[in-house]
C-alpha cells in the first residue's frame, strides 16, 4: 500500500511564500495551517505538510522525519546534509559573495589572501576559499555580517546576496561570486524512489517549466511561413494550421518567456499579425 508523503516547507522567511505558491500552482491544494499549527495536509494529494524553519529542513529530511523538503541549496551544503537534490525550484536565487569596503584596495578574490573575513556561512566559505587556494582567517558571526568591516571586526565579508542593495547600502563592493544557490526540493538520499515522491517531483517540475514558457499564436502569410518558423526555438515543432482566409496560416508554438520581448518585433517584421502570448499552467516535456 502507498503511504502518505510528508513534505517539510519553510514556515517563515523569504522561501515561505514562493514555496507555498508553487504548491498551490501544482494543484495539490495545500491547506493553510491554523495559527501556530505546524502541520497540515493537501486536499488533492496524499501529502502531509510540516512547517519548519528553512535551516531545519535538511536535517529533517536527512533523519527521515519527513520524506521530502523545500529549502535553500546553500543550507543543504552549509550543513553538509546527506540528502538528494531532486529538483531546482527556480526561486530563492542568491549567491555567496565576498565583499570589501568600497575604500579597500582589493580588486579580486585572490586579494583576500591572509585577511580576516566575517561570515555566517563558515563551511561554504571555507570550502570556496580552499577550492581557490586562498588562505584567510574566518570570523564566524550570526547576523548583520555587513557591518563587520565598519566595526573593525574583519577586512571583508562573505555573505548571501540577491540584488546587491544591502552591500551598496553598507558601503561594500563585491569581489566575486563563490557559490550560487536557489530553492531546491530535497529527498532522503538512498531511499528507494517512491511513486509519491516521483509524482511530486514531476508535478512541481511541470509548474516550473510552465512558468518559464509562453504559448505563442500568430497568423502569417503562407509564403512567409519559413521566415517565421526560423525565428522559433528549434525544440518542438510548431503547429501550423490553415485559416478560412486562403493563403494565411496560424502558427502555434511554445517559446521561452525570456525571448518574448525580442521575438515579437521580429515576428512583426516577417508580416505576422494577431500575435498572442498566453501563460502556460503546466508543461511535462
Ligand atoms: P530566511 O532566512 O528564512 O529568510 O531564508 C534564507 C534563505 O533564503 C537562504 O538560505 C537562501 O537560500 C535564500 N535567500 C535568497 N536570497 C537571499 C539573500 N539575499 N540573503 C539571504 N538569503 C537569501
Amino acid at each position: 500500500m502507498n503511504r502518505r508523503l510528508t513534505l517539510a516547507i519553510p514556515s517563515k522567511g523569504r522561501l515561505r511564500e514562493p514555496s507555498w505558491s508553487l504548491l498551490e500552482a501544482s494543484g495539490v491544494d495545500p491547506q493553510e495551517p491554523g495559527e501556530r499549527v505546524l502541520q497540515s495536509h493537501c486536499r488533492n494529494a496524499e501529502i502531509d505538510l510540516l512547517f519548519v524553519r528553512a535551516d531545519d529542513v535538511p536535517e529533517y529530511v536527512q533523519d527521515g522525519v519527513v520524506d521530502c523538503g523545500i529549502t535553500g541549496l546553500d543550507l543543504v551544503n552549509e550543513q553538509a546534509s546527506d540528502v538528494e537534490v531532486l529538483l531546482q525550484l527556480g526561486f530563492g536565487k542568491c549567491s555567496l559573495q565576498a565583499a570589501v569596503s568600497v575604500e579597500d584596495s582589493a580588486t579580486s578574490l585572490a586579494d583576500l589572501e591572509g585577511r580576516r573575513i566575517a561570515t555566517s556561512h563558515a563551511r561554504l566559505a571555507r570550502e570556496a576559499l580552499s577550492d581557490r587556494k586562498i588562505n584567510a582567517e574566518l570570523v564566524k558571526v550570526a547576523g548583520s555580517v555587513e557591518i563587520s568591516p565598519r566595526l573593525g571586526l574583519a577586512d571583508a565579508i562573505i555573505d548571501l546576496v540577491s540584488t546587491g542593495s544591502t552591500l551598496r547600502t553598507n558601503g561594500l563592493r563585491s569581489l566575486g561570486v563563490l557559490f550560487e544557490s536557489e530553492a531546491v526540493l530535497i529527498g532522503r538520499s538512498g531511499s528507494t524512489d517512491s511513486e509519491a515522491r516521483r509524482t511530486l517531483t514531476t508535478l512541481l517540475a511541470s509548474v516550473i517549466n510552465a512558468r518559464a514558457s509562453r504559448y505563442l499564436l500568430c497568423n502569417v502569410e503562407k509564403s512567409r511561413l519559413d521566415e517565421v518558423t526560423a525565428l522559433l526555438p528549434t525544440t518542438g515543432s510548431p503547429t501550423v494550421m490553415d485559416l478560412a482566409t486562403p493563403g494565411i496560416v496560424a502558427v502555434h508554438a511554445l517559446v521561452p518567456a525570456s525571448i518574448i520581448w525580442s521575438l515579437l518585433p521580429k515576428l512583426q517584421a516577417c508580416g505576422a499579425s494577431a500575435i498572442l502570448t498566453l501563460p502556460v499552467e503546466r508543461m511535462v516535456p
